[in-house]
């Protein structure tokens, strides 16, 4: 089965679900899939070290008016598609978005035949629910795709409630690099590397953009601290807020208390993930539906026997099982951080109970390999029945 996989963002630039298409790309039997998308600072080295095929657009926006700022996406997002399909020639065109990819994708599909599936993640439907005319395109693309893959129980709930049929609709959770699983980390190093011998430490990882609530635990961290004297929060992860972050630090007493590890290697991750003693993002959303996706992070410091405090609001429920694996807590209540946060470093044992309740969890579900599989058997599906339909077509 040959696949043209289209996306308007992918590695090197990082984030959840690139990595949950390179991860399922990676599953997948060598040569399976192509990749159209776009060029993003890095990317020569990148695709010279990579196996899988990938072709890149520039894919650039205009800023002159909202109607006409995507056109020469959508145009040379086309162009591109159509001149890979007709070479490759695709049983199946897989869509990492529904808008712009999703509509190129529906084309393609309906010049080339081959059927198209498209991914929702959720957190692109809080945004479109703001934005008219492309909510409803977005949603016409949704209902009409051979597939619909949800990544995220709410979106699979709004997948239904846009009238997607039962039938093509799948749920497929993000998983776990095996790394994760099989490294053997050593904490210590990260501790010295950051002057955290004999601290309790808080770890937050990922992008330092606003609706991850980094600034929300900086500022319950003087409130923590009149508890914990020693406690330090590790902050991993690159972003547009560090300044912010630095100056609410300062505001709040705590410069000394907050380490911004910035963008590391995946070895150092691992190592930061054993160091820390709570893994902590309460997420939030924000007022132009902005939200959290799964949230790979919390399986992650799961897969390395940690408890998590995780924010209530976009795809996280399936990854963090309040009061199992850790607690859920309203990211707009300062009390509810702080609280959760204590009681995960005062009871050792709870905390224990939780990081070893979310391994077991992720050992159990979360694997790439598992995805891979079930993306590639819905795809197969797909394939069997529109030639099925096709036949029927012909003998009418
Ligand atoms: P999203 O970026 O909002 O989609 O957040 P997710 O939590 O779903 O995924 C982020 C992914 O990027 C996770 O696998 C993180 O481990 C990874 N990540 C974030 N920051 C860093 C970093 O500094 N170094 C490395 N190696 N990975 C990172």
């Amino acid at each position: 089965m040959k696949m043209l996989w289209i996306t308007d963002d992918f590695l090197p630039h990082l984030g959840g679900s690139r990595l949950l298409y390179y991860q399922t790309i990676k599953c997948l039997p060598p040569g399976e899939v192509t990749i159209l998308t776009k060029r993003r600072p890095g990317w020569r080295e990148f695709d010279a070290r990579e196996t899988i095929p990938i072709k890149r657009g520039f894919f650039k926006k205009l800023s002159i008016h909202p109607l006409l700022n995507e056109l020469p996406v959508y145009v040379e997002m086309m162009a591109l598609g159509a001149c890979r399909s007709l070479r490759l020639r695709p049983d199946v065109i897989v869509c990492g978005e529904l808008l712009p990819t999703g509509l190129v994708g529906r084309m393609l599909s309906l010049a080339g035949g081959a059927p198209y599936l498209v991914y929702i993640h959720g957190e692109e439907v809080n945004v479109l629910k703001n934005l008219r005319g492309e909510k409803a395109l977005a949603f016409s693309v949704l209902r009409a795709a051979d597939a619909v893959v949800a990544t995220s129980t709410p979106a699979h709930g709004e997948a239904l409630r846009q009238g997607v049929r039962p039938d093509r609709l799948h749920l497929l959770t993000p998983a776990v690099d095996d790394y994760f699983f099989n490294a053997k980390p050593c904490p210590e190093r990260a501790r010295s590397r950051y002057g955290l011998e004999g601290k309790m430490v808080l770890l937050t990882v990922g992008r330092l953009v606003e609706r991850k609530g980094h600034e929300l635990v900086i500022r319950a961290l003087p409130q923590m601290r009149r508890e914990f004297p020693d406690l330090a929060y590790l902050i991993v992860g690159a972003g547009p807020m560090e300044e912010k972050l630095e100056r609410v630090a300062r505001e709040e007493g705590v410069s000394g208390a907050v380490i911004f590890a910035g963008r590391l290697s995946r070895e150092e991750l691992v190592e930061c993930y054993a160091a820390c003693d709570v893994f902590v993002m309460p997420h939030r959303e924000l007022p132009d539906g902005d939200t959290e996706g799964a949230g790979i992070v919390f399986l992650e410091a799961a897969a390395l026997g940690k408890p998590v405090i995780a924010g209530i609001t976009g795809g996280t429920g399936d990854s963090v099982l309040d009061g199992e694996t850790g607690f859920r807590v309203d990211s707009t209540s300062p009390q509810e951080i702080v609280q959760r946060a204590s009681q995960l470093l005062r009871d050792r044992a709870l905390a224990r109970r939780m990081g070893e309740a979310g391994r077991r969890g992720v050992l159990r579900e979360r694997r790439w390999e598992d995805r891979a599989q079930e993306l590639r058997r819905i795809c197969l599906d797909m394939v069997r029945r529109k030639s099925s339909e096709s036949t029927i077509r012909r003998h009418r």
